[in-house]
């Protein structure tokens, strides 16, 4: 069974992807900060992380640009952003990011970006 670590500041937006990933069987685990995340990681192997970019305490990017300085089997990582922060993408694609996805997200265009990094 894949893991997804899902990083994001908003309890619903977690809540959502939780779902939607539990029902593609994969486990699902919750940060809701960049800090938070880097020590899960830390932790315990993750197969993919599903990245918020603006978040309190540690930023997606902060958290993907440390994410290289530690030493675990590096994730697959999803950059999730919206519309206004369509300029994000290619900042976190060249920090790292396999992929992005526009929130709000649905099953099946999540489903396709775990396709395209691998994970399923
Ligand atoms: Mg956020």
């Amino acid at each position: 069974m894949k893991n997804c670590l899902v990083v994001d500041d908003s309890k619903v937006i977690r809540k959502v992807a939780r779902h939607i990933l539990e029902s593609l069987n994969i486990r699902v685990s919750e940060a809701c900060d960049g800090r938070d995340a880097l020590n899960q990681c830390q932790n315990a192997e993750h197969d993919v992380v599903l990245l918020d970019w603006n978040m309190p305490v540690m930023s997606g990017m902060e958290f993907l640009q440390q994410l290289s300085s530690i030493n675990v089997a590096r994730p697959k990582v999803i950059f999730c952003t919206t519309e206004n922060g369509l300029g994000h993408i290619r900042a976190a694609l060249d920090a790292g990011a396999d992929e992005y996805v526009m929130k709000p997200f649905d099953r099946d265009i999540l489903e396709s970006k775990l396709q395209q990094v691998g994970v399923i």
